[in-house]
């Protein structure tokens, strides 16, 4: 029941209480430098959803674990039938992680959950926050484990069988942490009325343009690719310069070319050489045969078609005097663009709350990105500091996540509907 004194667009989170549990739930796997190491399905990763699960359960949420690991904390709805309004995000980090990614997404939608508990508040549609497994693929790969078995992405059967270094089993490491639940791990399509993920940017742009909110249309598609490029190995001395077939200097001006391709198509598309093997990487050698990554990244498939055309025509025009370069695309994603009603809904959310906001993309993968196959989806981005992610010091302003958790307030309760 409403407070008829209360109307629902008024109601704030505690941004202090969020905090306080951010920095609860990062004393588990706590490191030296400030950050967390806490992976995927291990004792610790245990003890994180154990705290959340209690959390949940003190303000009258039903959980359910599915059959590879997600948790759903659900508070009921007036009307239980309809599809839940969902949030959520992971808790599993990264060996140098930091406190707030992930951890934020899923503290923001329980946050949520405990300001309408404090003001008695029910929505017409059920709400859920959801915990997925495995999102940093760091232990066990594929990376978003939970959330693409849940999408459809992958099998369950495939995930289960996934090892870590040594030899563990996902399934094994579920079990032995007791999260190896009974429900079904697929989604239907309809199963989710919307999907909302919160989640610090992990990139500069925000804090560059002063804004708070990012309202994120989408998430770049990609295309890996391998790429050796092949000349001969001859002795640096006795062999003039007209007369060698150096791969890694073709190499050299293939990664020169990588990043002019990308930021040909500016602002959206990124080239990325990350990764580089050098034979036979003797000093007194010349080159024989390179072997690089190529990582190309677009907001629609028409760029990311002509960045590919431009890769390939860079390779084809470097393969001459004695030089070959075979290249090979060994991974697509698709782009992803977010439902353009619950993007309306963050900007929306923002603008009711008197935020700064700006559009912005995804370049990461998130598990709104699987949940986006299956449901309408949308992120909210929030800034921290100095853009750095994955990394031990990685830091937010509490007052941009107390901001970022209410935009997902009002968001969710537009979605839900129900209450004035
Ligand atoms: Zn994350």
């Amino acid at each position: 029941m409403e407070r008829l004194d209360q109307p629902a667009a008024a109601v704030r989170v505690d941004g202090a209480r969020l905090w306080d549990s951010l920095m609860q739930l990062a004393r588990i796997g706590a490191t030296a430098k400030g950050g967390v190491c806490r992976l995927a399905l291990t004792d610790l990763d245990r003890q994180g959803r154990d705290l959340f699960v209690k959390w949940a359960k003190e303000i009258g949420c039903t959980v359910r674990i599915d059959a590879i690991g997600n948790i759903f904390a659900r508070r009921a709805g007036r009307n239980d039938a309809l599809p839940p309004v969902m949030t959520g995000s992971h808790i599993d980090t990264q060996p140098t992680g930091g406190k707030f990614d992930g951890n934020y997404g899923v503290l923001a939608g329980l946050e949520v959950l405990r300001t309408l508990d404090d003001n008695g508040i029910v929505t017409e549609a059920p709400l859920e926050v959801a915990v997925w497994t495995n999102e940093e693929g760091s232990r066990f790969v594929p990376v978003m484990m939970g959330s693409g078995v849940y999408a459809g992405a992958f099998t369950l059967e495939h995930a289960l069988a996934q090892k870590d270094r040594d030899g563990v089993s996902v399934s094994e490491a579920l079990n032995a942490i007791g999260y190896a639940g009974k429900v079904p791990a697929v989604g239907q399509p309809g199963a989710v009325g919307a999907y909302f993920e919160a989640h610090i940017e992990q990139g500069p742009v925000l804090e560059a343009h002063g804004k708070t909110i990012g309202v994120v249309q989408g998430a770049l598609g990609q295309r890996w690719y391998d790429v050796t490029v092949t000349g001969m190995e001859a002795h640096a001395g006795p062999t003039p310069m007209a007369l060698r077939r150096d791969a890694l200097l073709a190499a050299a001006q293939l990664i020169q070319a990588v990043n002019r391709i990308a930021c040909e198509h500016a602002p959206h598309a990124r080239g990325t050489v990350g990764w580089v093997d050098n034979y036979p990487n003797s000093r007194n050698v010349i080159p024989g045969r390179v072997k690089l990554s190529v990582d190309l990244r677009a907001a629609d498939d028409a760029t990311l078609d002509a960045l590919d055309d431009k890769l390939r025509a860079e390779c084809k025009a470097l393969s001459a005097n004695g030089i070959d370069v075979a290249i090979e695309q060994v991974v697509y994603f698709a782009p992803q663009p977010f439902a353009p009603a619950l993007v309306e809904a963050v900007r929306a959310g923002a603008q009711a709350l008197g935020l700064s906001s700006m559009d912005a993309i995804s370049g990461a993968g998130h598990d709104a990105v699987y949940l986006a196959r299956i449901a309408p989806a949308a992120m909210i981005f929030v800034p921290c500091k100095d853009g750095i992610s994955h990394n031990e010091i990685e830091d937010a302003d509490p007052a941009h996540l107390e901001a970022g958790c209410n935009v997902l307030l009002q968001a969710m309760l537009q979605r839900a509907g129900g209450v004035a």
